[in-house]
């Protein structure tokens, strides 16, 4: 995780970029084609105030895409709204946010790992790519007790275990221990809960030392789901020669954290003034090393980009509840999207092992540098700014307002659309004679909807098949999204690759818990809220006809308070009363194990959600039934 900046130093807003307060709005238009009375193109607007440490590379994107920057914000809507830290930076009621609501509280090390334990106990083998976690303080007794299971079971096993404070970041407050009774149980624990987790002892090193790798992601929109990976992300290095670890090393931090901001404190740290050396290098230099040494790079994207996709699935179902709790639908509100920071190991095999995802990756692209004893200044990172600002600018163009009104007007301009607007025209005009006619007309009329209902202009644009590309192809190919016509011809193409919903077939079956919460959501009943009442619960299991002779109405009141109770007292929100998603996933997989009992949980819950949706399709259909009557 990482902390939330002050603006970057030596980095004033334009001034001239400025709008003058209660003058009318400065023209965002930008001439198009070579001057004299040449059409204005809208150029799209972005509100930079709130961008904190991003500024600077937020900047250099703007203008690489000449779209207009509001460095203190705009009277009138932005199109785009930059915030650095989260959704709440600011109220914006329009346009776009670089933020989703609740990612920050989703992406905290014990929400992350309670959200990936859910999805471990449905699929344990897709999820094996997250290390066996425990939360603190709750779960202290059954760390000591599993960790002695698994002693007793194999006695040359000889673990390590790596305590993250939740919330922390930058490696504050890590450290390893070899045995449950070495956690500081005392006060820090009480007060800060953290995650204690197997320490993964056997990490693929380069040039004898360890490193993790610093993947970007694009979740350019949770409702469909729509994800893409950079093609190029950060190595950062630690600074000591790595041994495994011993009672003797463990507190060797440049040895066994990779974090920079650890790092650099090493009088080891070598700045890198190029990709492919020092302590910080593009994962794509690994890569080519790893490459030239006969590993198998296609297989290892293929591991990324699933292992990527995985977390997102395990993330989303929480995500939406905070979505319609602060966008309610129907109301007029933003888009979100947002650059996420997925942080992966590699192991010795070559297995990508995930460590954390960051809200906020630091899109800083300078370093502190000690020119002289005690005397710092900022110098400017070619590797940070390659990366960073390729990501910064290529989300913009994929979240381009202006882009998807062109696809929408081009749509209209369809011939085939155009063509059936013409027939249809020529038979209203010359009226509709016979039954034929009628017929006819009613045919193109439904053809025209359908078109119009395709939306994104499919008739006119190649859309990939989902798993058209194998997945091992791995994100090195041409840049999705981005037409031969587009205006931005003279940029390099696109760093960002789709991988969802391009290998959505792949990974389809793993949405299970996103079904559970559409349920949640369905009962929530009052718009704004996270959490379900006791009625919503009851009328949840009344309208899918889950209560019978032996799970009275009773019991369904005994399980919520049961559950309800056990995770508000672990659960740092207290602001609202009431059953939580998490609360309600337990209850319906305790409701699932109790119908369907000799399968798998995964396919007890399947049978559940099918069961569940059927009655309430069933539902709607008689209440639109009576409702027509
Ligand atoms: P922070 O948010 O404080 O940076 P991380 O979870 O990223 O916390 O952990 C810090 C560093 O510790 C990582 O960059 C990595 O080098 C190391 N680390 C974390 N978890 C593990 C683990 N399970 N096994 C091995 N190393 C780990």
């Amino acid at each position: 995780m990482e902390p939330a900046g002050a603006p970057p130093r030596g980095c004033a807003p334009a001034r001239e970029a400025e709008e003058p307060p209660g003058s009318p709005a400065l023209p965002a238009e930008e001439p198009q084609g070579g001057g004299g009375r040449a059409a204005r193109r809208p150029r799209v607007t972005v509100d930079s105030s709130k961008a904190k440490t991003s500024l600077e590379a937020l900047k250099i994107s703007l203008r690489q895409l000449r779209w207009r920057e509001f460095p203190f914000g705009r009277r009138l809507p932005c199109d785009i709204y930059w915030h650095g830290v989260s959704f709440h930076d600011n109220d914006i009621f329009s346009g776009q946010v670089n933020k989703f609501p609740g990612m920050t509280e989703m992406v905290r090390k014990i929400t992350l790992s309670r959200a990936v334990r859910t999805m471990q106990d449905l699929f344990p083998l897709e999820y094996n790519f997250y290390p066996r976690s425990w939360i603190l303080p709750e779960e202290f007794s059954l760390f000591v007790d599993e960790v002695r299971m698994m002693k007793d079971g194999d006695p040359s096993w000889k673990p390590t275990f790596i305590v993250k404070p939740d919330g922390g970041c930058q490696g504050d407050g890590i450290y390893l221990i070899k045995d449950p009774s070495d956690i500081r149980l005392t006060g820090s624990i009480q007060s800060r809960p953290a995650v204690v987790q197997e320490y993964i002892c056997k990490p693929l090193l380069v040039d004898k030392l360890k490193f993790d790798i610093r993947l970007y992601v694009l979740l350019k929109s949770l409702e469909p789901l729509e994800i893409y990976i950079a093609k190029d992300g950060l190595s950062r290095f630690c600074t000591e020669p790595y041994q495994e670890p011993t009672l003797k090393n463990l507190h060797q931090v440049f040895m066994h954290l990779t974090n920079y901001s650890l790092n650099i404190h090493s009088g080891n740290f070598i700045h890198s003034d190029n990709v492919n050396t020092g302590s910080k290098r593009t994962f794509s230099s690994i890569l080519c090393r790893l490459s030239s040494r006969g590993a198998d790079v296609k297989k290892l994207w293929s591991d990324i980009i699933s292992l990527v996709i995985k977390t997102i699935i395990a993330l989303t179902p929480e995500l939406k509840v905070y979505y319609q709790s602060d966008i309610p639908a129907g109301k007029p509100g933003p888009t979100c999207f947002q650059i996420l920071g997925f942080d992966i190991l590699l192991m010795k095999n070559l297995k990508p092992m995930l460590l954390e995802v960051n809200a906020n990756p630091s899109m800083r692209i300078e370093h502190e540098q000690e020119l002289s004893p005690g005397v710092f200044e900022n110098v400017p990172s070619p590797v940070d700014e390659e990366v960073k600002v390729a990501v910064i600018r290529d989300t913009l163009r994929l979240v381009d307002p202006q882009k998807k009104k062109r696809k929408d007007t081009q749509c209209l301009l369809d011939p085939a659309i155009v063509d059936c607007k013409l027939q249809l025209k020529i038979q209203i005009e010359h009226g509709m004679k016979d039954k034929q006619h009628k017929h006819h007309s009613l045919k193109l009329s439904l053809k025209l909807k359908f078109y119009l209902k395709l939306g994104s202009c499919q008739t006119l644009e190649h859309v990939p098949e989902a798993s058209e590309e194998p997945l091992g192809a791995g994100p090195a190919g041409r840049g999705d999204g981005d037409t031969p016509r587009s205006p931005e011809a003279g940029l390099p193409s696109l760093c960002l690759k789709q991988v969802f919903p391009k290998y959505a077939k792949q990974f389809n079956y793993l949405r299970l818990v996103d079904r559970v919460a559409a349920l949640f959501i369905r009962f929530l009943g009052v718009k704004g809220t996270t959490k379900l009442g006791p009625t919503g619960f009851r009328t949840f299991i009344r309208n899918c006809k889950l209560s019978n002779s032996n799970f009275s109405m009773a019991s369904v009141d005994i399980l919520y308070i049961d559950i309800t109770r056990r995770w508000n007292s672990m659960g740092n929100d207290h602001k609202e009363s009431g059953m939580c998603l998490q609360a309600f996933v337990e209850a319906f997989f305790c409701l699932a194990q109790k119908k369907y009992k000799s399968l798998p949980l995964h396919e007890q819950v399947a049978s559940l959600i099918d069961f569940c949706e059927y009655h309430l399709a069933a539902l709607d259909e008689k209440r639109l039934v009576c409702g027509r009557g």
